[in-house]
């Protein structure tokens, strides 16, 4: 039994992982969609709590991760631009493209700086007015808004050498094309918090209605992910299959309508190619025509050869769910977080560099 801090938790997670022993008859698989879930789960050690026959797989909810290769290496080739400033999450310094990273660019001269919000980047365009800055737009419905409130702004004060590059995603098209595929088998899902909070459940009912699994939008407690699994583990035993929100306090039905109107406001759904998956249909967003101006590859248009990602990594099965990390050759050998080969060891919220955080008791010995 793992230990947790106060008397009510134990007594919540003692219930909880007993129920679900109790309620498990057969062999589950459970995806959790969100990278930070993942973390969650191997920080509560909640895969040490459940029985043997519940099995938990990631899924492709990791921003950092589901970004091509093809993006980083068409980053890097604007970062070579003269009169560029590249701006950028810090996690996407050390993504690889395929044959070098935007760190390794820095290193060599680039002028490429970490920013914590899209924001800062007006301020650095105002104070550099003949460079153009480009900012590198990825994520998923949970950071797309503030880059859309980002170009509202820039366009407001008039600032014109504000750029993106824009990569950002939405899940639910990922989760219907891995179902569609036939592609996993996964007989429940815990759906990513944060990204429900923009966009409410609705966008998930097709998991029940379509195909039959359970959903259950949940928080990123131990509680409320072992809260989650009883609900899951529950419904499958009973043949039942909804779509849940264990995460009222923060997930409304109607996701956050003023952040949603936003992101409408500036962008539209178009198709994206996600590392290791490929490319789905309406997974993606583009700037609507009013906002083109500030697409970089409009302003500035370059040639990126295509070039193809490291032949042993095997990210795009670890996000289906396919493989664990532990199944890849590489991993925890030539693939380290120090020394990432593929993105899913790059950012704390991949489910390699989680594994090789926080899974010593599955993978050693
Ligand atoms: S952005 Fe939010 S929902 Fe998406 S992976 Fe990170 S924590 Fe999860
Ligand atoms: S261990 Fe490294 S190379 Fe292997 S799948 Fe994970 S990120 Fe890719």
């Amino acid at each position: 039994m793992a230990v947790y801090p106060n008397d009510h938790i134990q007594k919540a997670a003692a219930f909880f992982t007993k129920e679900i022993d109790r309620l498990s008859k057969r062999p589950v698989r459970l995806m959790e969609v969100c990278g930070t879930h993942t973390v969650a789960i191997f920080k509560a050690g909640i895969r040490n709590l459940l029985p043997e026959q519940v099995e938990l797989v990631s899924g492709p909810g990791c921003p950092v991760c589901v970004t091509p290769s093809s993006y980083l290496d068409t980053a890097i080739a604007y970062s070579r631009q003269k009169g560029v400033i590249i701006t950028t999450f810090g996690d996407m310094l050390r993504v690889p493209g395929a044959k070098s990273t935007l760190s390794e660019q820095r290193a060599a001269g680039a002028d490429i700086r970490i920013v914590y919000s899209p924001l800062e980047c007006i301020d650095i365009a105002k104070n550099n007015p003949m460079k153009k800055v480009v900012f590198l737009a990825v994520g998923f419905e949970t950071t797309a808004p503030v880059a859309a409130a980002t170009i509202i702004a820039a366009e407001n004060a008039s600032v014109k050498n504000f750029f993106v590059l824009s990569a950002h995603k939405r899940v639910p098209p990922a989760l219907k094309m891995l179902l569609a595929n036939g592609d996993v088998n996964v007989d429940g899902f815990l759906l990513p918090g944060h990204v429900c909070a923009i966009t409410g459940e609705s966008p998930y009912h097709f998991l029940a209605e379509q195909y039959h699994i359970p959903a259950v939008v949940t928080g990123f407690s131990a509680i409320d992910i072992l809260q989650a699994i009883y609900t899951l583990v529950k419904q499958i035993e009973t043949g039942e299959a909804l779509v849940g929100n264990q995460y009222k306090q923060v997930v409304k039905p109607e996701g956050n309508p003023h952040a949603s109107r936003i992101l409408d406001q500036v962008y539209g759904k178009a198709d994206a190619v996600w590392r290791g998956l490929g490319k789905i249909a309406n997974s993606g967003l583009e700037l609507r025509s009013n906002y083109t101006s500030f697409d970089i590859t409009n302003d500035m248009p370059i040639d990126v050869p295509n070039q193809p990602e490291h032949s042993a990594c095997r990210c795009g099965e670890v996000l289906r769910g396919k493989i664990t990390p532990r199944e890849c050759l590489l991993f925890g050998k030539t693939c380290t977080p120090e020394q990432p080969v593929g993105a899913c060891m790059v950012s704390v919220e991949g489910t390699c560099a989680a594994w090789h955080r926080y899974g010593t008791w599955r993978w050693q010995g």
